[in-house]
């Protein structure tokens, strides 16, 4: 999609510190992390966010997880980390391509608020 901060990021023309990429996935360190690792995992398709995935988004979206549990493995942050998908302006959601987020690295609180 043309005007999309997230997309612009996929094709290179807004500078972003670049994690991983692979044919479907894309990720990125986000601009304010809330943690010492908070990585931003996108789908190289631009989808708005979860409520509207379709039934074919599913491998992607599992997709997203997978990449999330490597850069988890490769940063060592496995005894604890969180994956969130914001969904919705009232849930925070500000970016309106599909993202997931990954935070690590510190204590997470539960419930997150
Ligand atoms: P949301 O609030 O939509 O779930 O998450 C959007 C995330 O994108 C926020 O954590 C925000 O810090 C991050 N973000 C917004 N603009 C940029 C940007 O230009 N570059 C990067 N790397 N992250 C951004
Ligand atoms: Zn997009």
């Amino acid at each position: 999609m043309t005007d999309c901060l997230f997309c612009k990021i996929i094709r290179g023309e807004i500078p972003a510190k670049k994690v991983h990429e692979d044919e479907h996935t894309f990720a990125f360190e986000d601009i304010s992390p809330q943690a010492p690792t908070h990585v931003l995992i996108v789908p190289k398709k631009h989808i708005r966010g979860l409520k509207e995935a379709v039934q074919e988004d599913a491998e992607l979206i599992g997709h997203l997880q997978l990449a999330a549990a490597k850069i988890g493995r490769q940063r060592g942050i496995e005894e604890g980390y969180r994956t969130v998908l914001n969904v919705g302006p009232k849930s925070g959601q500000s970016v309106f391509h599909l993202h997931l987020h990954l935070l690590g690295g510190r204590d997470l609180l539960w419930p997150p608020g």
